[in-house]
C-alpha cells in the first residue's frame, strides 16, 4: 500500500502546511488507492457502503418562536429550523414528553432548545432542567444556551465540580441548570426543599444523550428521573421530558420506559449529511496461534496503525479510533514508524495519539491542530467521541467495534466535509460480534436493531430507590404505580417488613437512619479500593461483584489504560494493593460456576425444544488465575487463589433441548457439552448487538443435563443482580438473535473455532470442550423450531384463530420450575438446588476483566464514577489488541 497515488481533486487548501502531503482524495478514491497494493487473494474489505450525501430538509420556524431567539440562531448560521427540529418542538410545546432520536450531528440541541428557550422567555419565572451524561457535553451545551438565551436565564453548571460558593447562586437564580442524574440523585432531590423554588418551576427536563443510560445504570437513572417527576408533581409542577438519543431500536420505548411515562419519538432525520465510503475490513488469519491450536487474525490495531500511516502519507486528516489508551500510543507509534520507513520522516511528526482527560486547553490545542492540517493522523481512545468540535475529517478508522451502534456511528461522524465525500474504515477485531459486522453490512447500515435496554423493576434498584423516594417523601400509594406497579407494590411490603420502611396512615416512611446510601452506578456490592502501594494513592475503586476476578492477587490490572499488578487483594477490607507495571503477559481468571433455576417466568414451548425466561441464582467461585503471553494468548503458567464463593440472584434466558433436539443435531454424548458449549459462547458474543451490553455483562452455563430442568440446556445469565433486561430482551429476539449467532459461527473460515466465533477470552473453563460444526447444527434446530412457531402463528392468525403459540406466561407471575426443587418456595428452591447441582461448565458472570479475565462475566462497574471520557461504556481496559504486529 505504498504507492503515491496522483491527487485528481485539489481540495481545500490544505496543501498550504509546510511539508505538505498531497490533497485528500474523496472517500472512493481514497479507499481505491489504499487497496491498490494489496493482494486481491487477501483484500481485508468484506464490504464497500456509499452513503451518498443528503439534502437537508427544512421547515418553516414554528409561529410561537420569538423574533429575539431566531436573530440569534440566525446570527449563529440557522437560518431555518430542519423539520425533525420543528416535530420534536411541536410536540413537546404541546406538552408531549418527546424523544427525538436522529442521526449524530443532525441539530437535536434544537429541538429542545426552541420549546424551553422560548417557555423561559415567556414565563420569567420558568426554569429548565438540563440532564448531560458526560461533564464535556455538559460544557458544551451550556456555552450554546448561553448564546442563545435572554440576560435572564444566567445559565449555570451545577454539578460536581460546581464550586460550593457558587451553589447556591446556581440555585437562586440559574433558570437554565446543567446538571446530571448523580447530582439529582445525591444534591437536588434529598435537598428538595432548598430546591423548591426552582422544582416548583420547572417547565422543561431535557435529558441528552439518553442512550447513554442503560443496564443497571440506567435503570437507576429511571428512577431518578421518577423521583424527580414526583417531587416537582408534589411543588405543583409538571415538567415536559424532551430527550435526545442516537439512532436505536425502538426509542419511543425506550425512553418511556426511562422517564416512566409514554413518550412519542421523532426519526425522520431532516438534516444534511456529507457523502461517506464505509469500508468493512476482517483482518486476515495468520500464521499464529492462540489457545489449543485456534488460528488468531492479523491484529485490528496492527490494521489502524497501517491505515493510518497510508492514509496520512495521502494527505487525509485522520482518526483512528481504538478501545484503549494504550492502544493509541501503540498505533501512533507504529504509523510513525512506517511513515519513517518509507522516506516520509517529515510526516512523522504530523501523526500523535489523544488519551482522553487532557486539560479543555490541551483539547482545543489539538482541536486547531488538527482542523489546521498542522496534525493529519490522531490515534484516540473514544475520549473524541463527544464535546470535541473538529471541522470536518478526511477519514475515520475505526479498530474494533466501540461496543454499541451509537458510538459507532458517533465515531464515524467525525468524519466528512460538506461538498466532500469522506472514508469511514471499520476494522473488526478478533470476535464473534466483530466479525459478524463485518460480514452483515445490514447490521450496520439497515434499520437499526440495538435496543437500550434498562430494567426498572430490577428489585436490587427498585428497593433502594424506593428507600430514596421515600426519604424525600412519604410515598403514598398511588405513587407506586409510577415505580413499577405491582413490583413496586411488593418491593414496598418486604421493606417494610425488613424495618426499612415504616407503613402509616400518611404513607410509607423511610425508618432508617441518615438517608439511604445507594451507588447507582454500582451494582449493589461494596466496591473494592485500589490503592497504589508505593505511595499509598488510592487509583479508583472496582465494583465488588467484579473484583474477585479482575484484582486478585496477581492479576493485571488495567486502570485508565495503565497498567497495575495486584500484590494483595483483601476481601474483608475490600481493597486491592498495586504496582505499576507493563508485563508482556496478561492475567485470565479462572472460575467454577453453579447455577440453579429459582423461577420460570415465561415459556415458549418450540416443539422439541423450549425457550425460558426468569430467575437464576448464580454461585461463582474464582479459583486460579493464568498468566497468559500479549497477543498470542499463550498460556505461561496457572496459580491458584483461595477466594470465597460469591452468589448472585439475577435474570436469565435459556434453552431445554429433549432427545429428539439432540438427535436432530446429530450429535452423541461426546459431542453435546462441546456444541452447547460453543453455542452458548458465540451467543453470549452476539447478543450485545440487540442490546446495549456487551458480552462482559453476560455470563452463561452449558451442561448435557441439567439437575433443574431435566434436559440438556444452555444459559445466558445477566451478570447483574436483579438483572438489568438483557436476559429479557434475548428472549423477546430469540430467532434474530441466534440467527445472527448461527450466521457468525457459520460464515468463520477457521477450522474448529477461534476467537472470531466460538472461543471465549472470559472462559472459566479454558474454552474447552468447543465443538463448531455441533453448535451451528444445534442452533439449525432451534431455528427450525422457530421458524416452525412462527408458520404456526402466521396460520393461526389467518384462520382467525387465537395465537396459541409460543410466548405463554406461565400462571400466575412466577412458577417455580419443575425438577428436584419444584415444591419448594423460590428462595428454599435456590438454595436446595444449590446443593443438588453439578458443579458445571462455567461461564461465569459478576467480574469485570477484559479480555483477561476469568469467563463470560459482567462489566457494570469499569468505569469510575464521574469518568468523563463518554457515556456509560468507558474507553475499555483493552489488552488483546495490544502490540501484535
Ligand atoms: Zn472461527
Ligand atoms: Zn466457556
Amino acid at each position: 500500500m505504498t504507492s503515491l497515488h496522483p491527487s485528481p481533486v485539489a481540495t481545500d487548501g490544505q496543501g498550504a502546511v509546510p511539508g505538505a502531503a498531497p490533497a485528500a482524495l474523496p472517500g472512493a478514491d481514497l479507499l481505491e488507492a489504499l487497496l491498490s497494493d494489496t493482494d486481491p487473494e487477501h483484500d481485508p474489505v468484506t464490504h464497500v457502503h456509499r452513503l451518498p450525501a443528503r439534502d437537508p430538509r427544512v421547515s418553516e420556524w414554528p409561529a410561537w418562536v420569538g423574533p429575539q431567539l431566531r436573530g440569534r440562531l440566525a446570527e449563529r448560521g440557522v437560518l431555518a429550523p430542519f423539520s425533525h427540529q420543528v416535530a420534536a418542538a411541536e410536540l413537546a410545546r404541546s406538552g408531549r414528553h418527546v424523544v427525538v432520536a436522529t442521526g449524530t450531528a443532525s441539530g437535536k440541541s434544537l429541538a429542545y432548545q426552541l420549546p424551553a428557550l422560548t417557555a423561559l422567555a415567556e414565563d420569567p419565572r420558568a426554569c429548565a432542567l438540563y440532564l448531560a451524561p458526560t461533564k464535556a457535553l455538559a460544557r458544551d451545551q451550556l456555552a450554546s444556551v448561553a448564546a442563545l438565551a435572554d440576560s435572564s436565564v444566567r445559565p449555570a453548571a451545577y454539578d460536581g465540580d460546581t464550586p460550593m460558593e457558587e451553589r447556591d447562586w446556581v440555585r437562586r437564580h440559574s433558570r437554565w441548570i446543567v446538571t446530571n442524574p448523580d447530582m439529582l440523585h445525591r444534591g437536588v432531590l434529598p435537598a428538595h426543599q432548598k430546591w423548591s423554588s426552582t422544582l416548583r418551576r420547572v417547565t422543561y427536563v431535557v435529558v441528552d444523550e439518553c442512550h447513554a443510560y442503560r443496564g443497571v445504570f440506567g435503570s437507576h437513572v429511571g428512577h431518578v428521573l421518577r423521583r424527580l417527576r414526583r417531587i416537582c408533581r408534589r411543588y405543583g409542577a409538571n415538567p415536559v421530558f424532551v430527550l435526545a438519543s442516537a439512532t436505536v431500536a425502538d426509542p419511543a420505548a425506550a425512553a418511556s420506559r426511562l422517564v416512566g411515562a409514554p413518550v412519542t419519538a421523532v426519526t425522520e432525520d431532516g438534516s444534511p449529511r456529507p457523502g461517506v465510503t464505509f469500508a468493512l475490513w476482517e483482518p486476515p488469519l495468520t500464521e499464529r496461534t492462540g489457545e489449543h491450536g485456534a488460528p488468531l487474525r492479523r491484529s485490528a490495531v496492527a490494521d489502524a496503525a497501517g491505515l493510518l500511516a497510508d492514509l496520512v502519507e495521502r494527505g487525509a486528516r485522520t482518526l483512528a479510533f481504538v478501545r484503549s489508551r494504550r492502544s493509541a500510543e501503540s498505533v501512533a507509534d507504529q504509523a510513525r514508524r512506517v511513515l519513517v520507513e518509507r522516506g516520509r520522516a517529515d510526516l512523522a511528526p504530523r501523526v500523535d495519539s489523544y488519551r482522553g482527560g487532557y486539560l479543555p486547553e490541551e483539547r482545543r490545542e489539538l482541536e486547531r491542530a488538527l482542523s489546521s492540517g498542522a496534525l493529519l493522523g490522531v490515534a484516540t481512545t473514544n475520549a473524541l467521541e463527544l464535546g470535541i468540535d473538529i471541522a470536518g475529517l478526511d477519514a475515520v478508522v475505526l479498530a474494533g467495534y466501540p461496543g454499541t451502534l451509537a458510538s459507532l456511528w458517533q465515531q464515524a461522524g467525525r468524519a466528512g466535509r460538506a461538498q466532500r465525500e469522506s472514508l469511514v474504515v471499520f476494522i473488526a477485531r478478533d470476535d464473534p460480534l466483530d466479525h459478524y459486522l463485518a460480514h452483515h453490512p445490514r447490521a450496520v447500515f439497515g434499520r437499526p436493531v440495538e435496543a437500550t435496554v434498562t430494567d426498572p423493576t430490577n428489585p436490587y434498584v427498585l428497593g433502594p430507590q424506593l428507600c430514596c423516594a421515600a426519604a424525600e417523601l412519604p410515598l403514598l400509594p398511588e405513587e407506586l404505580t409510577d415505580f413499577g406497579g405491582a413490583a413496586a407494590e411488593a418491593q414496598v411490603a418486604e421493606l417494610v417488613a425488613a424495618g426499612q420502611l415504616r407503613s402509616r396512615p400518611t404513607g410509607f416512611y423511610w425508618a432508617g437512619r441518615g438517608r439511604p446510601d445507594v451507588d447507582i452506578r454500582g451494582d449493589g456490592a461494596a466496591p473494592v479500593s485500589i490503592i497504589e502501594g508505593s505511595t499509598g494513592r488510592l487509583l479508583g475503586t472496582v465494583d465488588g461483584g467484579a473484583a474477585h476476578a479482575t484484582v486478585h492477587g496477581g492479576a493485571l490490572y488495567v486502570h485508565r489504560g495503565e497498567t497495575y499488578v495486584v500484590d494483595e487483594f483483601d476481601v474483608q477490607d475490600a481493597c486491592a494493593v498495586v504496582h505499576p507495571e507493563s508485563p508482556e503477559w496478561t492475567t485470565v481468571a479462572r472460575d467454577v460456576t453453579d447455577l440453579t433455576v429459582v423461577s420460570t417466568d415465561r415459556t415458549r414451548r418450540l416443539g422439541t425444544v423450549t425457550a425460558h425466561t426468569g430467575v437464576v441464582h448464580v454461585t461463582n467461585q474464582v479459583v486460579a488465575y493464568q498468566r497468559r503471553r500479549l497477543g498470542t494468548g499463550e498460556v505461561l503458567a496457572e496459580f491458584p487463589l483461595d477466594l470465597p464463593p460469591r452468589q448472585l440472584r439475577t435474570r436469565a434466558v435459556w434453552l431445554t433441548f429433549d432427545e429428539r433436539a439432540i438427535a436432530r443435531a446429530d450429535l452423541d454424548d461426546v459431542s453435546v457439552p462441546g456444541s452447547l458449549h460453543a453455542a452458548e459462547h458465540a451467543s453470549i458474543g452476539i447478543l450485545p448487538l440487540l442490546a446495549t451490553c456487551d458480552r462482559w455483562d453476560l455470563g452463561g452455563v452449558s451442561t448435557a443435563l441439567h439437575p433443574d430442568t431435566g434436559a440438556a440446556t444452555i444459559v445466558v445469565y445477566d451478570g447483574h443482580p436483579g438483572g438489568a433486561g438483557f436476559a429479557e430482551r434475548g428472549f423477546a429476539v430469540l430467532r434474530q438473535w441466534l440467527q445472527a449467532t448461527r450466521a457468525t459461527v457459520a460464515s468463520c473460515e477457521c477450522e474448529a473455532g477461534c476467537p472470531s466465533c466460538v472461543q471465549s477470552p472470559k472462559c472459566g473453563n479454558g474454552n474447552d470442550p468447543l465443538d463448531k460444526a455441533g453448535a451451528v447444527r444445534v442452533l439449525d434446530v432451534v431455528l427450525d423450531e422457530l421458524a416452525a412457531a412462527a408458520d404456526r402463528e402466521l396460520d393461526e392468525q389467518t384462520d382467525g384463530g387465537r395465537d396459541l403459540a409460543a410466548d405463554v406466561p406461565s400462571e400466575a407471575d412466577r412458577t417455580p420450575v419443575a425438577g428436584p426443587a419444584s415444591n419448594l418456595p423460590a428462595d428454599d428452591a435456590a438454595e436446595a438446588g444449590a446443593g443438588a447441582s453439578l458443579r458445571r461448565r462455567s461461564d461465569g458472570a459478576s467480574g469485570r476483566g477484559r479480555p483477561t479475565q476469568g469467563d463470560d462475566r459482567t462489566d457494570i462497574g469499569r468505569r469510575a464514577a464521574g469518568a468523563d471520557d463518554g457515556p456509560a461504556r468507558g474507553p475499555s481496559d483493552d489488552l488483546s489488541d495490544d502490540l501484535v504486529f
